[in-house]
């Protein structure tokens, strides 16, 4: 179990260090933002969609490393898929960081699961999940997008 701890600390630290699309995305059609006050971290996410496929997906904000790692996780996880998809994921990954679910099939994902047993934590690595389906489901007057016939 130590190893397992281990394993998850260090894919956390990593994309804390390196995280992945990190930037703007200059054509999105879909962007959310989050805060989490209690810790201070803020998140804003950008979704370029192609029809009900996730086309790209990237992320800038500041915060804790949960908070940047588990967005860097989370744009990994969904990108290229569809948003139905994410939504199911989005379930997973949230009952598994609320101690609801093992999350036994969700990879390098499992490396959040340590957060259920800190509250306070929950916040800030679920911020950019809750600011990724604000993005997928906002309304449409809010966040436009570009129909093609
Ligand atoms: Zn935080």
């Amino acid at each position: 179990m130590a190893d397992l701890t281990e394993l998850y600390q260090s894919i956390i630290l990593d994309h804390n260090r390196r995280p992945r699309n990190y930037g703007e995305l200059p054509d999105a059609d879909r962007r959310a933002e989050g805060r989490n006050p209690l810790c201070g971290d803020t998140v804003a996410v950008y979704v370029k969609l192609d029809g009900d496929r996730i086309a790209a997906v990237r992320f800038t904000g500041q915060g804790c490393a949960i908070s940047k790692a588990s967005a860097s996780l989370m744009t990994a996880a969904v990108s290229g898929h569809s948003v139905s998809d994410a939504d199911a994921l989005f379930e997973k990954v949230h009952d598994m960081m609320l101690g609801k679910a093992s999350g036994d099939d969700l990879g390098s994902l499992r490396a959040l699961q340590g957060v259920s047993r800190f509250p306070v934590r929950v916040k800030c690595a679920s911020l950019a999940w809750h600011a990724l389906r604000n993005a997928l489901h906002a309304e449409a007057a809010q966040a436009p997008v570009a129909q093609t016939e």
